[in-house]
């Protein structure tokens, strides 16, 4: 059968995974916990499901759970949304970026999206039609980490340009926005009408004491913006596939045109237990950032004497390690090699780029008990 996805193959996380579980690596490859959710979660999950709560949610979310996503933003980023018109849950992050793309992109639209670029969006944006324009974030010397480099992107604007999507905290590079960048991104697309898509799935993972620069603080960026998070990266829960989009009532109007062929609903015991917890637990957020940067810290001290190099990430759980003082093969046989032989998974990070990054890149997930990261690190430094 003809494909519609003819050169996107096996997702990345699928391949390393499989190679991880039957190498019996330790997988730091795929981003996912190795410990379990707070119990109360686990109760409340259990309390909805024998109390009945097994039906079709609404389509766009149980009433409680955007309620509680609605005080969220408000309390953490001055945005005052409508619960009934500006929020709606999804199956995961990825079906809110699915259906994001769907609703704006049609036939021979252009999407910039920044390299290294989370692996989904690409194939989103070739089903709805349209072209996707990669960008290359940028090291200079005044800012020594992966940026936009905004001069690049107003000169790739063009008429047919129709969203740009961003993802700050930054998979797989870990690197954050300043408030700077968010004035930059409202003077490039001002005049136009452009949308913007804005993935903050590590929006409570961030790092130093830095502010996560949601684009919904922003007044002149949210009237273009859709907002997409997900409930498993905030609460260790990966597997239960629940997130959400924010968008003003015009766009989340399509959003939801979408949204109700694409999935309908999304699974309701667990979105009453979501919403009951968020209640229960607002430090949860405040508390996140500095349960991983301990994580990444702790990571980072083991690594410190390897051969490998690197920038300790401002955000998310993913640690780039670079390793062009160690071998000169490719990420992509590298990361392989290094399952198969001192079993510890990664990805390669090239995987996210049109062209090849700068350096020889692997990506290393650091959301893993303490003695899963000593075991690995210790495969690791002997390198
Ligand atoms: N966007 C990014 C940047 C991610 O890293 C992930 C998953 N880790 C997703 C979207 C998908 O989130 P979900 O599992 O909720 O679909
Ligand atoms: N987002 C996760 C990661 O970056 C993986 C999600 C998936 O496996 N589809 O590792």
């Amino acid at each position: 059968m003809d494909s519609k996805l003819p050169d996107t193959g096996m997702s990345i996380f699928a391949v390393m995974t499989q190679l991880a579980n039957d190498c019996g690596a330790i997988n730091l490859a795929q981003g996912f916990p190795s410990f379990n959710p707070d119990e109360r979660l686990l109760e409340l999950a259990n309390k909805h499901l024998h109390a009945g709560a097994n039906q079709y949610a609404p389509m766009s979310g149980v009433p409680a759970l955007r309620h509680a996503i609605a005080k969220k933003t408000a309390d953490l980023y001055g945005r005052q949304i409508d619960a009934d018109t500006e929020i709606t849950v999804c199956d995961g992050a990825t079906e809110g970026l699915f259906s994001t793309i769907q609703a704006v992109v049609g036939s021979g639209d252009e999407v910039i999206v920044f390299d290294p670029a989370y692996d989904s969006y690409e194939p989103a944006v070739t089903l709805a039609g349209g072209v996707t324009r990669h960008l290359p974030l940028v090291i200079t010397r005044d800012r020594p980490d992966f940026h936009i480099d905004w001069q690049q992107l107003a000169q790739s604007i063009n008429s047919r340009t129709r969203l740009i999507i961003l993802n700050f905290p930054q998979n797989p590079t870990g690197v954050i926005l300043t408030a700077d960048d968010l004035d930059a991104l409202a003077e490039v697309t001002r005049d136009t009408s452009i949308y913007l898509l804005s993935d903050e799935v590590y929006e409570h993972i961030i790092f130093d004491d830095q502010a996560h620069q949601s684009l919904a603080c922003h007044d002149e960026l949210w009237q273009r913006t859709f907002i997409v998070s997900s409930f498993g990266k905030t609460y260790h829960v990966t597997g239960w596939k629940v997130g959400y989009c924010i968008a003003p009532s015009k766009l989340m109007a399509e959003f939801r045109n979408i949204h109700q062929w694409a999935c309908y609903s999304v699974v309701t015991p667990l979105q009453h237990a979501l919403a009951d917890f968020m209640t229960l637990t607002p430090e949860h957020y405040r508390e996140l950032p500095r349960f991983y940067e301990k994580k990444r810290d702790r990571f980072c001290d083991l690594v410190r004497n390897s051969r490998f190099t690197f920038t300790p990430a401002a955000g998310t759980f993913f640690q780039v390690l670079d390793f062009s003082e160690i071998s000169e093969e490719d990420d992509v046989n590298y990361s392989r090699r290094l399952t198969r032989e001192i079993g510890v998974a990664s990805i390669p990070v090239s995987v996210f780029c049109e062209q090849p990054p700068p350096g020889r890149k692997l990506r290393f997930c650091f959301a893993k008990d303490d003695a899963i990261l000593e075991e690995a690190a210790g495969k690791l430094c002997q390198l």
